[in-house]
């Protein structure tokens, strides 16, 4: 092939050479007849604002349409002493703005995942793996849910190459909105897709729990009372204990007697029950009574009542102590029946969150301004809106500019990779005109709205923010 049919790619490090009619090693850039060219649109967001009724209570007819260029489709600042690719000019309600667009290639870079289950998925600080290969880790655990925190320049760039491929490709399908299966050493296999069900060691979870073992009999103490004599709610972390608990005193309940395994908190909490596992309360136990330590005879009493019920309300067992204060299992009296159902209907939806975290305080800065501090100064002084693909960003305290995204905010297909590893993420700077030229913008590449919007392919997708 003639050399001059060969086009380089200076978008990313790996400088691609690519023949005629082939895509570049990341299949974002191709050579067509001899060009360069992106090979997605560029993604616009539109949105109608409400309509104002005039004076004379008429409503307008027509809308008022705001448009928003993203960084997705929108080419790189790539060595990054380059102006970004664009540099919009638009009016805001009669003020003069500017967005700054572009997409950052991202080495450092995770994601934090919350899956909405008590089920175990592993122990903290576990690895977390993708064919083999540790792709991130299990983190401090919140309420009702397990987190992860994967990728990370560690995974991308400290092993070797296969970590590092496997890592960037589970992060970009994850951060695509597609499913990928994760296996945690000394815990579960489970599936994760951001909005949907987490599925654990193949079984879907339905519902995440309406809070600890202390706060549904916070929540529904009232509502057991006088039908129950006893509740105990099996969690994991801190299981409930009815009549010992605060909101059994306030009751006036009397003492049950049921003491159970684990160590006592404070009233009516218990900790470590069990062992961590996929039944009752993400606990390891599948039958109930195995958390029941001892009946004290002297305060317990022959026809008993007792519930035990799981913090979802998937499981529930109704005891009645017998002669000799042993519990047998019965039917569950239908007031009782209604109130574990209740519990079950507070429980939320079981969902997966995927937040993408990366610090875009670096060399892409210099694609904003020449003075790459002021950048940084301006967004923590809320003068810089800071957005991915359109969505809103979390801004961490403390130096650069670390942002996080919830990337079901974000379009679909808005993350790309390039192959040293590392992810491409689209980021625009949204600020006023007046500031952008303070702050020494690149104020020569500015270029009108309506220009983009005609040289482009576009791509328009709903503005949801
Ligand atoms: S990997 Fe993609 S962005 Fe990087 S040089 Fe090759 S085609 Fe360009």
């Amino acid at each position: 092939m003639a050399e001059e049919e060969v086009v380089r790619c200076d978008a990313c490090p790996v400088l691609c050479r690519i023949r005629k009619g082939q895509a570049g090693a990341c299949d974002r850039y191709a050579n067509v007849d001899g060009k360069l060219v992106r090979l997605d649109p560029l993604v616009v967001l539109q949105r109608a604002d409400k309509a104002v009724p005039f004076v004379d209570g008429q409503a307008w007819k027509g809308n008022f349409i705001s448009t928003m260029v993203t960084g997705i489709g929108a080419t790189t600042t790539y060595p990054d002493y380059k102006p970004a690719p664009f540099i919009v000019a638009s009016q805001a309600e009669g003020v003069d703005m500017v967005t700054v667009v572009t997409e950052g290639i991202f080495s450092y870079c995770g994601l934090k995942v919350k899956i909405d289950t008590d089920r175990f998925l592993g122990p903290e600080q576990a690895a977390v793996r993708v064919e083999g290969e540790q792709i991130g880790h299990v983190t401090t655990a919140e309420y009702g849910s397990q987190m992860l925190a994967l990728g990370g320049v560690r995974h991308l760039t400290g092993g070797s190459k296969k970590e590092g491929n496997v890592t960037c490709d589970a992060m970009l399908k994850l951060s695509n909105k597609e499913p990928v299966e994760l296996r945690i050493d000394g815990g579960s296999t489970v599936v994760v897709q951001a909005g949907a069900s987490p599925i654990v060691n193949g079984e879907r979870e339905e519902r995440m729990r309406v809070g600890c073992g202390s706060a549904t009999i916070g929540i529904f103490a009232r509502q057991w009372h006088g039908e129950c004599d006893e509740v105990i709610v099996v969690d994991d972390h801190i299981t409930g204990v009815l009549s010992e608990h605060q909101a059994g005193r306030f009751l006036d309940m009397r003492p049950a007697g049921i003491r159970v395994r684990g160590r006592k908190s404070t009233p009516g909490r218990y900790f470590k029950v069990a062992e961590p596992g996929l039944g009752w309360g993400g606990t390891n136990i599948s039958d109930p009574l195995d958390i029941v330590e001892k009946i004290d005879p002297k305060t317990a009493w022959p026809g008993m009542r007792i519930l035990m019920v799981s913090t979802t309300g998937e499981d529930a067992a109704w005891f009645v102590l017998n002669e000799k204060l042993i519990p047998e299992k019965g039917e569950m009296p239908a007031a009782v029946r209604a109130v574990v159902e209740r519990i079950a209907e507070n429980c939320e939806p079981a969902l997966c969150s995927v937040l993408f975290m990366g610090g875009a305080g670096g060399s892409l800065r210099a694609g904003v301004t020449e003075n790459p501090v002021r950048l940084t100064r301006s967004v923590k002084d809320l003068l810089t809106r800071v957005t991915c693909g359109g969505a809103p960003v979390y801004v961490w305290p403390g130096g650069g500019i670390t942002v996080m995204v919830d990337v079901l905010r974000m379009p679909d297909k808005s993350f790309g990779y390039v192959p040293t590893p590392a992810l491409v993420l689209p980021i625009e700077f949204t600020l006023r005109m007046d500031e952008y030229a303070a702050m020494g913008g690149h104020m020569a590449n500015v270029v009108p709205l309506e220009s983009v919007l005609k040289s482009q392919a576009i791509r328009y997708e709903p503005w949801q923010q």
